[in-house]
């Protein structure tokens, strides 16, 4: 059943076997980037939304509107949205996040290369009312923007299917999860998991749940995926596909626990179900896990107590900071949960990825980290 994951997990959506199916049913398909944007506003109008994490081996390019210190990420991003990469979506929407993200909407607001395009203004400080507040207003600017769109209001009763929809789904990956790290052995591997979780960025939700009931079965019946590995816990943000966790494998470890973009940020924290749908979303995804996007004052104190509660949870004996080049937000963030996690004592490496994750490199810093994290 993996294989159906696999191949629901190519991020160029215009050759992506469910994203092509949906086009093909008539479902209108939208873009965006970030996982703080609240899909279930989009996916209540009828529309799914399918994530933008550039693709393996892009490096993009970068045209007037994008300067070249830009992260590979939102270079290969903007060079699908002007090509064919992106020629099947019907919109694309970008979250405020870094300022790469915004000089990517700005060149999607010249080049307009989708008939609908909007831009949420989510405040970076968490845990306060004024941007509480300030971001469900933004969020009812998206919904009438998505109802001109589609011609149809949206009503809150099709807001609560959403959410349940998708809360379903993040319990499902959360189970999945669970299998990879909290028992002795892992049930499934890292690079699996992250194929199941990509390919949920390209299904409708509902689909992706049914499936994943499956294979859940699958996975609690067959035996562990390897019998001696070092345990890590892997930090970053986004990649395009399971190659780095390969490797990893291929060397002798396995990531058992994460907080990346594309990985525990993504499906971590239910939206509260039962009240105002509108209000439950604004306060899931603005107060949801903090991100190195975030810049409230107890940001660090969250990020890092969640990578030292997943170790705990998960057996990790050291962290991999895997940090997209020029990524401003994640490298400063790692310098301060670097001096911690040393500080007591948690082995760490770091290694700096592009379009490709410098495999070479990068399998000789893992020999000589997993000897050193596998001493225990
Ligand atoms: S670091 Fe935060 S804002 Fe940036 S892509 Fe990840 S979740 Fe989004
Ligand atoms: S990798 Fe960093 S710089 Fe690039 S889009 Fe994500 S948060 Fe922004």
């Amino acid at each position: 059943m993996i294989d159906a994951f696999k191949q629901a997990s190519e991020p160029v959506t215009a050759r992506n076997p469910a994203v092509k199916e949906l086009k093909q049913s008539g479902r209108r398909v939208i873009g965006y980037t970030c996982s703080n944007f609240p899909e279930e506003i989009a996916y209540a109008a009828g529309m799914v939304p399918v994530r933008a994490i550039g693709a393996p081996g892009l490096g993009g390019e970068t045209g007037p509107l994008q300067p070249e210190a830009q992260c590979s990420v939102a270079r290969s991003n903007l060079q699908l949205a002007l090509g064919e990469g992106f020629s099947n979506l019907d919109g694309f929407v970008v979250t405020n996040s870094c300022d790469m993200a915004q000089n990517f909407y700005s060149a999607l607001e010249h080049y307009s290369p989708f008939p609908f395009l909007h831009f949420i203004s989510r405040p970076n400080i968490a845990h306060s009312r004024p941007a509480l507040d300030f971001f469900r207003f933004e969020l009812d600017v998206f919904k009438q923007a998505v109802e001109r769109f589609v011609g149809k209001p949206i009503a809150d009763e099709d807001l609560s299917n959403a959410i349940s929809v998708y809360n379903e789904n993040r319990r499902l990956l959360k189970e999945l999860y669970d299998l990879r790290g909290k028992g002795e052995k892992p049930l499934i591997s890292g690079s699996d998991f992250t194929r199941v979780a990509i390919a949920s960025f390209y299904m409708d939700k509902a689909r992706h749940s049914e499936l994943l009931k499956g294979f859940l079965e699958e996975v609690r019946r067959g035996p562990p995926v390897a019998e001696s590995c070092v345990r890590v816990h892997l930090s970053g943000s986004t990649f395009p596909d399971a190659e780095l966790f390969e490797l990893i494998e291929q060397v002798g470890g396995m990531v058992v626990s994460d907080d990346l973009c594309i990985g525990t940020r993504y499906f971590m924290a239910p939206v509260e179900e039962g009240g105002a749908p509108m209000d439950a979303l604004a306060d899931r995804y603005l107060n949801k896990m903090a991100c190195p996007c975030m810049h409230h004052g107890s940001k660090l104190d969250e990020r890092y107590d969640f990578i030292k509660g997943q170790l705990q949870q998960c057996g990790g004996q050291g962290v991999i900071f895997a940090l997209q080049r020029l990524c401003d937000c994640h490298l400063v963030d790692y310098q301060a949960l670097r001096y911690r996690l040393q500080s007591d004592g948690i082995p760490c490496l770091y290694h700096e990825v592009e379009a490709t994750i410098g495999s070479g490199q990068l399998r000789t810093k893992l020999e000589a980290f997993f000897e050193i994290a596998g001493r225990d």
